[in-house]
């Protein structure tokens, strides 16, 4: 079978639409598995939602996803987020919030745990070090662990009994997953935070065993100016040409 990881759309459907075009190039999937936070932040809620909806997929809930639905508060975001999280809410139809109301924060999809934040702390938790992945190993069960939440493409190994180590995703190498216990990050579709402004994934083929980053250019001045027109946070516009 062959899966796209795909993470933090953040309501970018310029972004999302090219990595959905860009996976069809590659042939196409069976399943999207997708990390949360679908949502907040960008200017089109709607539409990446029902474009995911539309497609084979699991969704494991981000905090952006159920601070929009007021599942959880939004006392925690920094002011930006909470401003796009209440107007992301205003915007859900009842049917989405429906939808995310039942989102599940942990999922096993065979070898793979799924989570937004991390197996620990689904929601909150940003897993961007090697002494949290090391705990963290102990949170869950299956082999591998995919989470999201950082927006930095980062993977994590451990051997049984033996080391722990941790590196960039980077998309010019082929991650063969083998023995390793692995925690991967896909970095983010719609808001990149590691300097490189273009959409972020990944492709799985559980036949050979290969998972695959991809970094996809996009029309990031056509979200911007629709996050403009909808009053959105303007350092939230800035931030998507930096990448950062
Ligand atoms: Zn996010």
């Amino acid at each position: 079978m062959r899966y796209a990881i795909v993470s933090d759309i953040h309501a970018n459907l310029a972004a999302f639409s090219a990595v959905l075009d860009h996976i069809g190039h590659q042939g196409g999937v069976e399943k999207v598995w997708c990390l949360g936070d679908v949502i907040g932040y960008g200017p089109d809620p709607n539409e990446c939602i029902e474009k995911l909806r539309q497609t084979d997929h699991v969704w494991v809930a981000g905090n952006h996803d159920l601070g929009a639905i007021g599942k959880i508060s939004t006392n925690e975001f920094n002011p930006d987020a909470a401003a796009s999280c209440h107007w992301t809410g205003r915007q859900l139809s009842s049917e989405d919030v429906e939808y995310i109301e039942n989102l599940p924060l942990v999922i096993e999809e065979g070898d793979f745990t799924l989570a937004h934040g991390s197996p620990r702390e689904p929601i909150w938790e940003y897993l961007v070090s090697n002494s949290i992945a090391r705990e963290n190993f102990s949170c869950f069960t299956s082999q591998f662990c995919l989470v999201g939440h950082s927006h930095v493409p980062l993977v994590f190994s451990h051997e049984e009994d033996g080391p722990y180590s941790a590196g960039r995703f980077s998309d010019n190498v082929k991650l063969i997953l083998g023995t390793s216990r692995l925690i991967i990050n896909p970095g983010a579709v719609g808001q990149s935070r590691d300097g490189d402004p273009q959409a972020s994934y990944a492709l799985y083929d559980s036949q050979i065993g290969i998972m695959k980053l991809y970094r996809v250019p996009y029309d990031i001045r056509v979200t911007q100016d629709k996050m403009v027109e909808r009053g959105l946070p303007t350092r939230q516009v800035a931030r998507l040409s930096q990448g950062m």
